[in-house]
């Protein structure tokens, strides 16, 4: 599946998280500085003491959001996941550990489970430790879900709002409630609604990761390359922005006095002078609804790679908001109101302990099994990501081949290290999830840890099918998918009951028995609707797709199980 066709964009994909954020970090250095072992990014200023750290983040490929809105009155500290992937809870932790001041942490990032999930992992071993924290999910996006259950929504542009207002709040001292408190107003108050004119392509790929027609547009879509909800005929300017007034209007927040924070956003591939063309008729629109569009603002604020489209976002200010959403920051995306800048020398951008120590070359049993798992992702990477992508993001791909890498080099040290099967797979959980980000992520990462610390005796067929129903249990306490939902559970119920039924043959026999389940069940979720993760919104779309998460365990317990007859 590998295109011969040259890659569209400049950064590389294996390193582009590393490489934007070293020259980010050189560029920014009198403003921001790096979380010494962590992908985050801290204000200059940061941790100070009894005031509230504001720690924001995501995925990477919304530039400005998230590492560029770090700075003394907006946020304290942002972590930085691959790109369109969740931090992993580990970087999550570092980064908030080092920005905290005393005073607390307060978590705001857009609602995507993936985040939810890793960030929420954080925060339980941050309060074992003593340190507090709040969340504020953004849920802004309209077209994400029903006004009637906004827990539902995703955050996208809004993202802004609601961080400048917890920043501001930080700022000024308030504690860690009520900065909390702000936040979650400023999100209750603040809705979006975007459209797109063209997909955005993913670093180091030869082709987009969707494209739209050029007679067409694409109304409510999100920031990581799914398409919108609803595809209509293309329009000139006045119509788009009609679209994303009309998109918005009936959204509004009922709270306020008519003022609105008003943020007309390129999705990063969108002419300024075009979006000021928008805008004016937006403003027109705006006052015509006897609205007051008060404090406006057009440009790049979270983006989408290199998506052309644009998104409308607007908070209802009241008495409370529109002095914190006006007050003083200085960040490297964002500057108001003329705060001060401090000249700060810039720091080097070059972090060593980021570089994972490769293990000896003596295979141990877990490396051999998950080298051959590795190797038939990487060989599959391309379509795992073409799945992901027919109803969400397109991750899985790469996120599974960084998360297996890890796995396996991570394995391979504690075996060279004298650990046994169990602890190499504990320790091969930790670095996947660290390493692939994401739902799937943290999801297999529990999978693999959790099976290891079922597997502290003899490897019987017994032994491995008790270890693996640990290790569903686990996963399904974690994700909450049930079977049906088509996730990666509707192949691994299907390959648990198999391991069980089939123990009497032995365990290589009963391992393979249940690969080939698990292969069958994997394409048999095409034909299921999702209502978990991502892709839930978009269920029609992915109808007569493989799940891809179902996919890549598919493809993993299938070349374990090949490597393992192979060699036994
Ligand atoms: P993300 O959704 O964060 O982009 P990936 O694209 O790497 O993560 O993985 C997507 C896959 O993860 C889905 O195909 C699905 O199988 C699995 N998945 C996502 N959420 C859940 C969940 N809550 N429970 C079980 N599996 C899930
Ligand atoms: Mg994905």
């Amino acid at each position: 599946m590998t295109s011969p066709r040259p890659p569209r964009t400049l950064g590389r994909a294996e390193t582009f998280k590393r490489d934007w954020l070293d020259g980010f970090a050189g560029a920014y250095g009198r403003t921001v500085r790096k979380v010494p072992g962590a992908y985050g990014v801290l204000a200059r200023h940061a941790p100070e003491r009894g005031r509230v750290a504001v720690v924001i983040g995501g995925g990477c490929g919304h530039y400005p959001a998230f590492a560029g809105l770090v700075g003394r009155g907006l946020a304290t500290g942002a972590v930085v996941g691959d790109v369109f992937t969740s931090p992993s809870a580990e970087q999550v932790y570092r980064t908030a550990r080092e920005a905290d001041g005393g005073a607390g942490v307060l978590f705001s990032y857009g609602n995507y489970q993936g985040d939810v999930l890793h960030f929420g992992l954080a925060a339980r071993r941050l309060a074992a430790e003593g340190i507090d924290s709040r969340t504020v999910l953004v849920t802004d996006d309209v077209a994400s879900g029903p006004a009637d259950a906004p827990q539902r929504r995703r955050g996208v542009a809004g993202d802004f709002m609601v961080f400048k207002v917890a920043g501001a709040a930080a700022e000024r001292g308030d504690d860690l409630d009520t900065v909390a408190a702000l936040a979650g107003r400023a999100n209750d108050a603040t809705r979006t609604f975007g459209v797109a004119f063209d997909g955005c392509t993913l670093p180091g790929a030869s082709e987009p990761l969707f494209t739209v027609d050029e007679t067409t547009m694409e109304l409510g879509l999100g920031i990581h390359g799914e398409p919108g909800v609803r595809t209509v005929p293309r329009l000139d300017a006045v119509g788009v922005a009609d679209a994303l007034v009309d998109g918005l209007l009936p959204e509004l927040p009922s709270q306020g006095d008519g003022r609105l924070a008003v943020l007309l956003n390129g999705l990063g591939n969108t002419k300024y002078e075009d979006m000021f063309v928008l805008y004016k008729r937006v403003h027109e629109r705006l006052a015509g609804h006897g609205l007051n569009p008060l404090h406006t603002e057009v440009g790049e604020f979270v983006t989408s790679l290199d998506m052309a489209g644009v998104s409308l976002t607007v908070l209802a200010l009241d008495d409370e908001l529109a002095p914190l959403y006006a007050a003083p920051c200085d960040t490297p995306a964002y500057r108001s109101g003329g705060a001060t800048l401090a000249t700060v020398a810039p720091v080097s951008t070059v972090d060593d302990a980021l570089d994972r120590p490769e293990g000896p070359g003596t295979a141990g049993v877990v490396d051999r099994l998950l080298t051959a798992g590795l190797a038939r992702i990487e060989a599959n990477e391309h379509e795992l990501g073409r799945l992901d992508a027919v109803a969400a993001d397109g991750d899985h791909g790469l996120g599974m081949t960084r998360g297996m890498r890890a796995a396996v080099t991570a394995a391979r040290a504690a075996e060279a290290a004298g650990a046994g099967v169990s602890g190499a797979l504990l320790t091969a959980g930790t670095a996947f999830a660290d390493a692939a980000g994401g739902a799937s992520g943290a999801l297999y990462g529990v999978l693999l840890a959790e099976t290891g610390a079922g597997l502290d005796g003899d490897i019987t067929a017994t032994a491995v099918a008790d270890a693996v129903d640990r290790a569903a249990a686990a996963f399904v306490e974690l994700g909450g998918a049930e079977p049906g939902d088509k996730t990666m559970l509707d192949a691994i119920e299907p390959f648990r009951l198999a391991l069980r039924e089939h123990a009497g043959s032995g365990v290589v026999r009963a391992w393979r028995e249940a690969a080939a389940q698990a292969v069958r069940a994997a394409a048999d979720t095409a034909e299921l609707a999702p209502t978990k993760g991502r892709a839930a919104r978009l269920a029609q779309r992915s109808k007569g797709y493989a799940d891809p998460g179902a996919t890549s365990f598919a493809l993993l317990v299938s070349a374990i199980g090949d490597e393992w007859e192979r060699t036994n």
